[in-house]
């Protein structure tokens, strides 16, 4: 028997656009994946999340599925549009009365809320009139947004995060152009990256100074990133891997810890990469009270000078040309249905990684999971990959926790099949089955054995 420790926070993860649907409903604005999905040929299928999961009107029975499996905590996200529906000034009283509804039923089972202020849904009409995350101003926004989320919420809510992957904003949305706003472009995932560090120094900021001696609660970022190994064991691939992990999430990670960008991207991108002035850096260095982490995959990289990407998206490469870094994959390492390597043993070093960096920080795996073709058969999910996926990652997370680093929760992404984003409705990563037309839940057999874990605290073998 592998036992976590007491305090463990076992939980599984959503956010809103990809569930909840009611897309024009409750007083809600338009989001850019609202516009993005409705452009022919963006996503998948043409799938778009106008109705989704329907949670928005079925959330009192997915609370009631969370507390079946014995759920500690719940990871959500608002969608800004619902709650001020064009990016500024008076709160939507719908939408604030929803999430407070949710909130209060989670807290009725015992589940504890944790909310991510933007997972991606930016109001449109900051896109429009503001030119979204490009535009400074944006930061000041999400600051007065993210103050009407603690005031109305922060009473019972006391795990906040501001920013979802602000890699994915600005490298699938401003770079490759593969998310919403759909743009394509060398230079703007820095600009756009720029600008969502400092909204989130601002909202930490307004949380520390206006909410958290009166709330006692605790903000955070959350950060993606996939390990990268060295292809083989030279100098040059060691310096590779090691400069594609400080440009995948040192990008993020070191200025909310250190106040600057990595040495290395400085280096490499010259004026490409904005700077912060004093004010902002102070206001950064140690902006997160934990270190929020979303992880799903590993790849080699190599040094390769003036290589090109083979593809770019699917091995969530970003902008690996700006690295002078190469990927590939071990053709022996098994795949989920997104194409990315299981592969356990770089979750267990990027954690030491960030130990390491980052000076042993309390970690929260945000996210982890993989996407399945699962099929209803004899009315059961059978999905004994995921379970396997599962286990394996949390065998690597039990690792890391012998070898001192100080992981504190694990979230499985997701709790729900839902909208994955470009690939629409044609990738499933619940525990929860979800039959799109009825908008039917069926716990698979996941669930029923991520309820074991809990249950026990740990994994059997
Ligand atoms: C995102 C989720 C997404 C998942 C799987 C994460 O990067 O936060 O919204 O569904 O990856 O792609």
């Amino acid at each position: 028997m592998k036992e976590f420790s007491a305090d463990f926070v076992w939980g599984a993860a959503t956010s809103s656009y990809q569930i909840e649907g009611a897309w024009l409903e409750g007083g809600k604005g338009l989001s850019i994946w609202d516009a993005f999905c409705h452009i022919p040929g963006k996503i998948k299928n043409n799938d778009t999340g106008d109705f989704a999961c329907d949670h928005y009107y079925r959330f009192g029975e997915d609370v009631k599925l969370m507390a079946d499996i014995g759920l500690k905590a719940y990871r959500f996200s608002l969608s800004w549009p619902r709650i001020q529906p064009d990016g500024r000034g008076k709160p939507n009283f719908k939408g604030l009365r929803f999430y407070s509804d949710l909130i209060d039923a989670l807290l009725a089972h015992h589940i504890t809320p944790w909310i991510t202020l933007y997972h991606w849904d930016l109001p449109l009409a900051l896109q429009m009139e503001y030119e979204g995350w490009l535009n400074p101003k944006l930061a000041e926004f999400f600051a007065d947004y993210a103050a009407i989320c603690f005031e109305a919420f922060g009473d019972r809510v006391k795990h906040w995060l501001t920013l979802n992957e602000p890699w994915c904003s600005a490298v699938l949305g401003h770079g490759l152009g593969v998310h919403a706003p759909g743009r394509v472009s060398r230079d703007e995932p820095y600009l756009a990256g720029h600008t969502l560090l400092r909204a989130h120094a601002l909202a930490v900021e307004r949380y520390r100074t206006q909410f958290q001696a009166q709330q006692k609660g605790v903000i955070a970022i959350t950060n993606n990133c996939d390990w990268r190994e060295p292809l083989t064991g030279s100098e040059a691939d060691k310096r590779a891997a090691q400069r594609a992990v400080e440009f995948f999430l040192g990008w993020f990670a070191d200025p909310v810890y250190f106040g600057d960008y990595p040495a290395v991207m400085r280096e490499r991108l010259g004026k490409r990469l904005p700077q912060f002035n004093d004010n902002e850096k102070n206001l950064l260095k140690g902006s997160t009270d934990f270190f929020g982490l979303t992880h799903y995959s590993t790849m080699y990289a190599a040094h390769a000078p003036g290589a090109k990407v083979a593809n770019a998206v699917l091995d969530n490469a970003g902008l690996s040309e700006d690295q002078e870094v190469v990927l590939s994959s071990d053709p022996e390492w098994k795949k989920t249905q997104m194409e990315w390597n299981i592969v356990p043993f770089g979750f267990r070093k990027l954690l030491h990684w960030i130990d390491a960096r980052y000076h042993s920080p309390d970690i929260y795996v945000t996210e982890n999971g993989c996407a399945l073709a699962d099929v209803i058969e004899n009315g059961q999910v059978n999905d004994p990959q995921r379970i396997a996926f599962l286990e394996e990652y949390l065998n690597a997370a039990f690792e890391a926790l012998a070898g001192k680093v100080k992981l504190k929760g694990y979230f499985v992404w997701s709790f729900l099949d839902n909208f994955e984003w470009g690939e629409g409705y044609s990738k499933r990563f619940g525990l929860h089955h979800v039959d799109f037309r009825s908008g039917q839940r069926l716990p698979k057999a996941s669930a029923k054995w991520y309820a074991e874990v809990i249950k026990r605290n740990g994994l059997l073998s």
